[in-house]
């Protein structure tokens, strides 16, 4: 009896495991399906400068709209098409559909994502510099967002690309800051234009207390004052965020307090100043 209910277990869990399994053929099926169509969109989220809230920029984020599912977010699909390559391909999807826009004209920046393996591709940042000015939009109004690993690498394979991306205008943002290596050594020699504060450390400013996450921001500010460059903080929920943010240096913000990432973008104007 008791074997049987163990072989049942067992039988239980096959069960999960397969479903499970066929749960990820099944998305990977339809994310192959999916890079033939018209199945990605890009949602735009706003960047601005705390001081009076005015609009600098867009970070685009990808969306897949499933069939089925809905729409789905980054989370729920990168990590399989980062194990199987499909990535590579709906980003450039996503890049120009965001290089488009930015050929329509407006103002500001637009930052992309760019995942560490495809940052490396040999031909990627050529391939970037082609479609913008094929599309003929302003290259300098197109922001790549990297995160360390991807400089770490192959150092020198990095520098040549950032250096070939920014003599052509497009500056280079370092995402989910302060989560990697932060290795301070070698960050001056790259040509980076901002740091982007990690989220979970904004999330550590709600109150004014001195705690690691304000330690934290407080270090990220003093070395981007030593290289000269701005920083964003990332994932701003609430005022209080906000206005520590400020108190530490911090020039530039984005979250859902100042506006949530949308098909729509927010206009370049100052935003009217919330309550
Ligand atoms: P990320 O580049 O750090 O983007 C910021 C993420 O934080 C976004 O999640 C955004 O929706 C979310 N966020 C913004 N404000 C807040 C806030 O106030 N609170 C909270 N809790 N979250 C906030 P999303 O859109 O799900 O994207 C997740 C990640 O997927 C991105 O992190 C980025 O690493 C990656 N990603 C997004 N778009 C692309 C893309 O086109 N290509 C590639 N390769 N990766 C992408
Ligand atoms: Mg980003
Ligand atoms: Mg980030
Ligand atoms: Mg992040």
């Amino acid at each position: 009896r008791a074997k049987a209910a163990g072989r049942d277990r067992w039988a239980v869990f096959d069960e999960e495991m397969r479903e499970q399994a066929m749960r990820i053929l099944d998305l990977e099926a339809d994310l192959r399906r999916a890079i033939n169509g018209d199945n990605f969109v890009a949602h735009y989220q706003p960047i601005v400068r705390l001081r009076d809230r005015a609009v600098i920029g867009h970070e685009a984020l990808l969306r897949w709209r499933h069939p089925t599912r809905g729409l789905l977010l980054p989370g729920d699909f990168i990590g399989l098409g980062e194990d199987n390559g499909l990535i590579e391909e709906v980003d450039w999807l996503m890049y120009g559909q965001v290089i488009a826009r930015l050929a329509q004209g407006g103002e500001g920046y637009i930052s992309i994502n760019v995942s560490p393996r495809h940052f490396r591709t040999v031909d990627f940042a050529d391939r970037l510099l082609r479609m913008i000015d094929t599309a003929g939009a302003d290259p300098r109004r197109l922001r790549i967002e990297i995160t360390e690993v991807a400089l770490l690498d192959d150092v020198s394979r990095a520098l040549r690309t950032l250096r070939t991306l920014r003599d052509h205008g497009v500056l280079a943002q370092l995402d989910d800051f302060g989560t990697g290596y932060s290795a301070l050594s070698y960050l001056h020699r790259f040509p980076i234009e901002c740091l982007k504060i990690d989220r979970s450390f904004v999330a550590g400013l709600s109150d004014r207390t001195e705690n690691e996450s304000v330690a934290v921001v407080r270090a990220i500010q003093a070395l981007a004052g030593t290289l000269g460059i701005h920083t964003i903080g990332e994932g701003i929920e609430n005022e209080q965020q906000a206005a520590v943010l400020c108190d530490l240096g911090c020039e530039h913000g984005q979250g859902y307090l100042l506006g949530r990432p949308a098909e729509q973008m927010s206009g370049q104007s100052p935003a009217a100043t919330p309550g």
